[in-house]
């Protein structure tokens, strides 16, 4: 898109045509297709930036032509894996009603699924088109181009009485924390309680309750019900009230996070130049789909930081896309190197990473976290 093109684009979640860009992080490549190690670029890019929607407020990614092939090549976290079995646990205790009951999951391609875990303390999967007591959809709906249809398939799987249970990463945390590099192609709704209840309202929906989790840097989990069945708590009104005073649904506010976003990433550029300079090797842990952006911005190359590590082995041998050309190898590299740095590139999973590589003794690497602003894990 070329400044001045008229760009006719409704909402992702009402259709309303009254949406406005709010901050803008250049052309990206997409986020989860790395490339072999070998190939050169350039990669294809497109658009990356929010927009808002001024009648739902719901904030999304602006008109994308590019149909963006996706790869997901992540292995799931221990952290996930283990937050879907204490969500099951939780839901299941403070709704003994839904033991027993008949469940549907919309799926994520992050993991995280709840079905074993429901199926083992007895729950029945749905069948084709039949309505569920408990429907779930664990990080799934911002996969879907459009959220208001998709959430419409939500309420529709919903039999009378039942919950629905949805967990996403929160608007409110990726604002206040400048967690920039969430933003990605593919994701195409960053999504706050406000938005969500508005448009829960167009399909019957009404938000009953909501829970902070940690999950992706600041998640939540947000009960739903058919309007008649709710009864809201006072849970919605506590996080209503923190957006607000973030001012998340206000186009200003929302516009800072692009400064912010800039700010941090020539921030990693410098420091990294500092140990560079001080004779201090860097090298990354991690390859999620937040890495070529948070790079891409700070400038970053194999200069500054030589490699990266990941758990998964169907990225190795492959690179993060975009300009830093950063090649993946595996977790046994890193610890052969032993750097004196360690840049956390999956930094809503720190302790995990860290405990991990020091697990036996580590050899005194420090830890680079990379936002809100650069600074050492204590
Ligand atoms: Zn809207």
């Amino acid at each position: 898109m070329t400044e001045g093109e008229l760009v006719s684009f409704n909402c992702r979640g009402c259709a309303s045509a009254d949406v406005v860009p709010v901050v803008n992080l250049g052309e990206q490549p997409c986020a989860d297709l790395f490339p072999p190690a070998e190939t050169s670029g350039p990669d294809p890019r497109w658009p990356l930036a929010l927009w808002l929607c001024r009648a739902c407020t719901l904030v999304q990614l602006g008109p994308v032509e590019a149909q963006i092939a996706e790869e997901p090549l992540a292995v799931e976290s221990a952290t996930s894996r283990a937050h879907a079995e204490a969500s099951v646990k939780e839901i299941l205790r403070d709704y003994p009603e839904l033991l027993g009951g008949v469940v549907f999951e919309f799926g994520s391609p992050h993991g995280g699924s709840w079905l074993d875990h429901l199926s083992a303390a007895g729950s029945r999967l749905a069948g084709v088109g039949e309505q569920a007591d408990l429907v779930i959809d664990v990080h799934g709906i911002v996969h879907e181009p459009q959220y208001g249809e998709s959430l419409k398939l939500r309420a529709d799987r919903l039999a009378p009485g039942g919950l629905l249970v949805m967990e996403f990463h929160h608007l409110l945390p990726l604002f206040v924390g400048n967690q920039f590099d969430t933003i990605r192609h593919g994701h195409w709704a960053y999504v706050s309680l406000r938005a969500l209840r508005n448009l829960a309202a167009h399909h019957g929906l009404t938000v009953e309750s909501v829970r902070q989790v940690e999950m992706y840097g600041g998640s939540l989990m947000v009960m739903l019900r058919h309007t008649e069945d709710a009864q809201p708590d006072p849970s919605v009104d506590v996080v209503l009230d923190d957006e607000d005073a973030a001012g998340i649904a206000d186009e200003v506010q929302l516009g800072s996070l692009q400064e912010a976003a800039w700010h941090a990433a020539g921030a990693l550029h410098a420091e990294l130049i500092r140990h560079k300079v001080a004779g201090r090797t860097v090298l990354g842990y991690g390859a999620p789909s937040k890495a070529p952006v948070l790079l891409d911005l700070s400038k970053v190359t194999t200069d500054l930081l030589p490699f990266t590590v990941d758990l998964s082995p169907r990225k190795h041998g492959r690179r993060i896309p975009g300009g830093s050309m950063v090649p993946i190898r595996p977790i046994d590299e890193l610890k052969a190197a032993r750097p004196d740095v360690v840049l956390v590139l999956t930094w809503d999973i720190a302790d995990e990473i860290v405990a991990q590589l020091e697990a036996d003794g580590g050899w005194g690497a420090t830890y680079l976290v990379p936002l809100p602003e650069p600074h050492e894990r204590a």
